[in-house]
């Protein structure tokens, strides 16, 4: 396989960087896509992970015929990086974060406890993959997390990004990797910490003369969450030192779980961290869909023993579409403003005067694009779809009903709808009235789609 390697880098770079950076690399082992090289020392591996990340994915992948993943093992002749055994590693670790305790006045890890010396993870441990609710719009990141959580130390997802809108659950799930963790390996050194804060860090250990205790330090780590990393953009001192750290954890199979609030395509950082970046998986979180949130709304209601009504419930999710973390203060605040007035239960009127203060751009009038939005999703559809020429049968029927509750609801007329459904006449827009008129009488499906749709719509209109 190696040689299969050679031969696609031979083609790809000029002879003296073949003789100088590929032919003393030596292939050591093959497990499950993974290929372990051996390098004659740190440098060469830098300068390999510097100039031909790219070219050596790129051969392993076609040597392959599927994505692999490439190890690099340093000629332990001449270095030895890697870390100790365990026991002895965490005798280091001790020492190594006294000193710099001892160093930097106003340290802010704080070692809990006496007994067996351990990282502080800065772990909130109300946030679990217990309490994580999956839907389809978190499945990829929620099942990659699991897996780096249930096997950090060979993970196939090394960096593992998770991107997403604020408020879809990414520092939720980045604690809980580091709770699951903490419990099924106890041994094991986990560190949460915010992009900012590692670089306030930094920033002390410059005032303290005491980077490399920090670095150190970090590099004891086992387990790496770095959450927000678009506040590295612009920290160009900052990006450099994570760069060196990132390269010294990776080498030595440390997992690094990272999030973001972007794609990492889209990130203003250096090249060569984000083409790092870009060595794992990134999943991404996108905004939950109506069942996904109301999934969500009822567990944080039940775990804090609050009782919400459904109908309740659902009027706040079919609101609430693009943040969790507001969906969650509006339940909150509902508790709060109730516990003040005495009042017993959780209504509508209370959640629409929170939900007020809480959202200003919220539709007061139902218009084409709210059905249009309903609809799509009730049938679980992009609202594109709807408007399309495609004549598949779910589509067309979703298109039919979004025209009946178009003219329901709104005042437009026949050749408006038609206008709004992609161009259509207004004989189509008729037909399409017809047919949803005969179906609403005979067909079971229909007749709950226009209920349930109805309903929505109706609690969209209100006076607010
Ligand atoms: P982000 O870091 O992406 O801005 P957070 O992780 O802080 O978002 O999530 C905001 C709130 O939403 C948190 O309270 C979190 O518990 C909650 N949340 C997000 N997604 C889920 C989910 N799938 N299940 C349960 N709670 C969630
Ligand atoms: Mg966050």
């Amino acid at each position: 396989l190696w040689n299969k390697c050679l031969l696609t880098i031979g083609e790809t770079v000029s002879g003296q960087a073949f003789d100088t950076w590929f032919a003393p690399i030596r292939p050591v082992s093959l497990v499950d896509n993974e290929l372990t090289i051996q390098v004659p020392h740190r440098l060469f591996y830098e300068w390999l992970e510097e100039h031909y990340v790219e070219v050596l994915k790129n051969s392993l992948n076609a040597a392959l015929g599927t994505p692999g993943r490439l190890q690099y093992r340093i000629n332990p002749v001449k270095t030895k990086v890697r870390t100790p055994s365990l026991s002895r590693r965490q005798g280091q670790l001790t020492e190594q974060v006294q000193l710099t305790q001892a160093k930097m006045p106003g340290n802010p890890f704080v070692i809990a406890g006496v007994g067996r010396p351990r990282i502080p993870s800065n772990l909130d441990d109300k946030y679990t993959f217990t309490n994580f609710v999956e839907g389809d719009c978190n499945s990829l990141a929620r099942n990659a997390a699991k897996a780096v959580a249930d096997n950090p130390t060979q993970t196939a997802f090394n960096p593992l990004v998770i991107h997403g809108c604020s408020g879809l659950g990414k520092t939720h799930l980045l604690h809980a990797i580091g709770n699951y963790v903490n419990e099924k390996y106890p041994d094991k050194a986990v560190l949460f910490v915010g992009a900012d804060t590692f670089t306030q860090h930094l920033v002390d250990s410059i005032a303290t003369n005491s980077t490399n205790e920090l670095l150190s330090w970090y590099q004891n780590v086992d387990i790496l969450l770095v959450d927000d990393i678009q506040q590295l953009v612009n920290r160009k001192k900052t990006q450099d030192i994570f760069f060196n750290l990132f390269n010294v954890l990776r080498q030595n199979n440390k997992a690094i779980i990272m999030t973001c609030d972007r794609p990492i395509i889209e990130l203003d950082i250096e090249e060569r961290l984000r083409s790092r970046f870009q060595w794992g998986l990134s999943a991404d979180l996108s905004e939950p869909a109506l069942e996904t949130r109301m999934a969500i709304l009822t567990c944080k209601a039940m775990n804090n023993n609050v009782e919400l009504p459904t109908e309740v419930a659902e009027f706040i999710c079919f609101h609430i579409q693009h943040n969790i973390r507001q969906l969650e203060g509006i339940l909150n605040t509902m508790v709060m403003k109730r516990g003040i007035t005495g009042q017993e239960k959780l209504d509508i009127p209370l959640a629409k005067d929170v939900m007020r203060s809480f959202v200003s751009d919220i539709h007061r009038e139902v218009t084409p694009e709210i059905i249009q939005k309903a609809v799509a999703e009730h049938f679980d559809l992009d609202v594109e779809k709807i408007k399309s020429t495609t004549r598949r049968r779910q589509v067309v029927l979703a298109r039919q009903i979004s025209m009946f509750l178009v003219k329901q609801h709104t005042n437009n007329s026949l050749k408006n709808i038609g206008k709004l459904f992609g161009g259509r006449d207004h004989s189509t827009v008729i037909y399409s009235l017809k047919t949803v008129e005969d179906l609403m009488d005979t067909n079971d499906e229909v007749k709950r789609a226009l209920a349930e749709l109805d309903r929505k719509i109706r609690i969209g209109k209100g006076e607010w």
